[in-house]
């Protein structure tokens, strides 16, 4: 059946309309942070499907793959290595620039951040399009990770039904409306 406590998860994330653009429905996961019972259980729900994997490192996407991939990373007993925004990361990086609806972006990672081989989870707030954990998981695997699962809190509509990216599984916690 389903989790008991995934009710409650979906109901402290707030979803508001025309932001940042209209058109846009956007999902804002700080509501959930509000409601510490929620929050907690929603990183716990992800350490219990993860705690016995073999993953040693969590990459978590800028920003709000930051909120959650620590606590994951601490709990499993796994390192947790930041993939920022271009020109935050001190030192030597590599890059990847991805698509998004309008215009591009791109993610670094340290160099050195994960080892070849390693088995590594990657964690952000939401996948839309998937473009932003595709880049992610090509930084990983160009630097020789082996990524084992994609972790999100929230799936939109237009990702639904999908459940694999690039060969790799997407575990989605709730459907957004
Ligand atoms: P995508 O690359 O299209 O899968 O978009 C996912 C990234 O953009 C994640 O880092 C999300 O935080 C952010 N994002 C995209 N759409 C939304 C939305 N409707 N609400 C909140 N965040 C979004």
């Amino acid at each position: 059946g389903v989790d008991p406590r995934l009710k409650a998860i979906t109901a402290a994330i707030r979803v508001v309309p025309h932001f940042p653009k209209p058109g846009i429905m956007f999902n804002d996961i700080t509501t959930l942070l509000l409601h510490p019972k929620a929050f907690k259980d929603a990183v716990e729900i992800f350490v219990e499907r993860y705690r016995d994997m073999g993953i040693s490192a969590v990459a978590g996407i800028e920003a709000r793959g930051f909120i959650f991939g620590p606590s994951i990373a601490l709990a499993i007993g796994a390192k947790f290595v930041p993939l920022r925004k271009p020109k935050k990361l001190p030192g030597e990086v590599i890059s990847e620039a991805y698509v998004l609806e309008y215009g591009t972006d791109c993610l670094e990672m340290h160099v050195g951040a994960v080892q070849s081989g390693e088995r590594v989870l990657v964690v952000d707030d939401l996948v839309a399009t998937g473009g932003t954990l595709s880049a992610a998981m090509s930084l990983l695997e160009r630097a020789g990770a082996d990524v084992v699962e994609c972790a999100c809190l929230i799936g939109l509509p237009k990702f639904k039904g999908r459940c694999s990216l690039n060969g790799k599984p997407v575990h989605v916690l709730v459907e957004a409306i």
